[in-house]
């Protein structure tokens, strides 16, 4: 799965973290997830269960925020929101859009004690 590499590796990264603030748990955590990233919230939500355990952040509360991706349009070069890949340009309905984000999942924001 997916899901499981890529919440695995926000954990780590968000127990660096705490281990820096000497922080000693992890309450919550915040992430995005880009409308293009092919990234499902169960899977992540599911995920997120299995690899806390014996982590700083078990038994954290997970956010997941959604986000949509950010295209640019290569006719006209304008700049829009896209829900997926078969979104067209707003301004002028041309498919040929560079992205410029939605393709991630990121650590936003974490409380730790
Ligand atoms: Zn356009």
């Amino acid at each position: 799965m997916h899901e499981l590499s890529l919440t695995q590796n926000l954990i780590e990264i968000a127990e660096e973290h705490a281990r820096r603030e000497n922080a000693t748990v992890i309450t919550n955590v915040t992430i995005e997830i880009g409308a293009l990233s092919g990234v499902m919230p169960e899977a992540v939500e599911f995920a997120f269960e299995a690899c806390t355990k014996d982590t700083l952040a078990e038994g954290a509360t997970l956010e997941i925020r959604r986000i949509p991706a950010l295209g640019r349009c290569q006719q006209c070069s304008q700049q829009c929101a896209m829900e997926n890949l078969l979104d067209g340009c707003s301004a002028c309905g041309s498919y040929a859009l560079d992205i410029l984000k939605g393709q991630e999942m990121s650590l936003i924001e974490m409380e730790i004690d």
